[in-house]
């Protein structure tokens, strides 16, 4: 069997197209999509995804404004700065880059941020929404895995889909969403018995646990959708994902590839949530 490679890039740079014209029509009525960024201290692969974010954002013409701060910054002052964001009425969207250092209280700080201005979807608010079935920023990863699968013609209405991983971010959010779509989900972490098992009755896997080739080929079945979102760095210094690519390409009817998959459609969602955000600003859209 031949498996579709789902090229992320691609379909990434087909959303991201599609923004353009959203973005054009808000600064026609004159607000200025625009998303503060918020990193804390001087992890360097934060620093790396918060560069491409912001080389994103202006690529569309959204305004990028970086607020950089030390590691030692307090929650109080953290706090005090999403404030003085949430009440800025020019900012559209507040990220706050993860993973915050120790000493700061990471809940809080997500507690917040507006939940009109959480373009990536992780305020309680915004994932209740998402449970019931009215979703307001749809988490970007997550978000990305669904129009990975749409891109392949993948329908997950009436499948057996199946989420490794319960993370907060991508797994639990996931779920919800393929289960809005009508398929039948499972979802999988470290206290599943027989991982192998239940990945073989699986017509969608979503594989999101942050273990390099973890799951292997020969558990898959025959003509799988599979949507890798690991990010795991090898020895080599080579990236790969959760799912081991060379034996499961031989099997799947399409499948992710790490890099070049998920990765570029988180970032083109986070610009689509900017996007939405703008637009309410601009009285072009309605949605709560
Ligand atoms: P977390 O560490 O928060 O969650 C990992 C999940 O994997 C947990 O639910 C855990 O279960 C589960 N797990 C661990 N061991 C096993 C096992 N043996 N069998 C089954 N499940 C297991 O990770 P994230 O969700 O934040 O991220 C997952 C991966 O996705 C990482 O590689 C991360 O880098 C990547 N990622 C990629 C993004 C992208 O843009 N492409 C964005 C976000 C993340 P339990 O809950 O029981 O501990």
């Amino acid at each position: 069997m031949t498996a579709t490679i789902i090229d992320g890039k691609a379909v990434a740079a087909e959303f991201v197209g599609g923004l353009e014209h959203r973005v054009t029509a808000c600064t026609g009525k004159g607000v200025t999509p625009t998303l503060a960024v918020v990193l804390v201290g001087d992890d360097p692969a934060s620093a790396v995804y918060v560069r491409n974010k912001e080389k994103k954002a202006a690529q569309l013409g959204i305004d990028a404004r970086d607020h950089r701060l030390p590691a030692e910054t307090t929650t109080e002052a953290l706090l005090a700065l999403v404030g003085t964001l949430n009440a800025d009425p020019n900012v559209d969207g507040i990220l706050v880059q993860l993973p915050l250092p120790p000493a700061v209280d990471e809940q809080a700080v997500l507690l917040a941020v507006s939940p009109d201005k959480d373009v990536d979807g992780f305020h309680p608010t915004n994932l209740g929404r998402l449970v019931v079935g009215a979703p307001s920023f749809v988490p970007c990863t997550p978000q990305g895995c669904m129009r990975l699968l749409a891109s392949a013609g993948v329908d997950p209405k009436g499948k057996r889909a199946l989420v490794v991983g319960r993370s907060t971010i991508v797994g639990k959010p996931v779920a919800h969403l393929l289960l809005s779509a009508h398929a039948t989900v499972t979802i999988a972490h470290s206290r599943t018995q027989d991982l192998a098992a239940e990945v073989a009755r699986a017509e969608i896997v979503i594989a999101a646990v942050g273990r390099p080739k973890f799951i292997e080929g020969a558990w898959l079945a025959k003509g799988a959708a599979v949507i890798d979102v690991g990010i795991n760095r090898l020895d080599t210094g080579k990236l790969c994902g959760d799912v081991d690519f060379e034996s499961a390409v031989e099997r799947v009817g399409a499948i992710t590839p790490v890099p070049g998959g998920v990765g570029p459609m988180t970032i083109a969602c986070l610009m689509g949530n900017v996007v939405v955000a703008a637009e309410r600003r601009a009285g072009l859209s309605s949605a709560p």
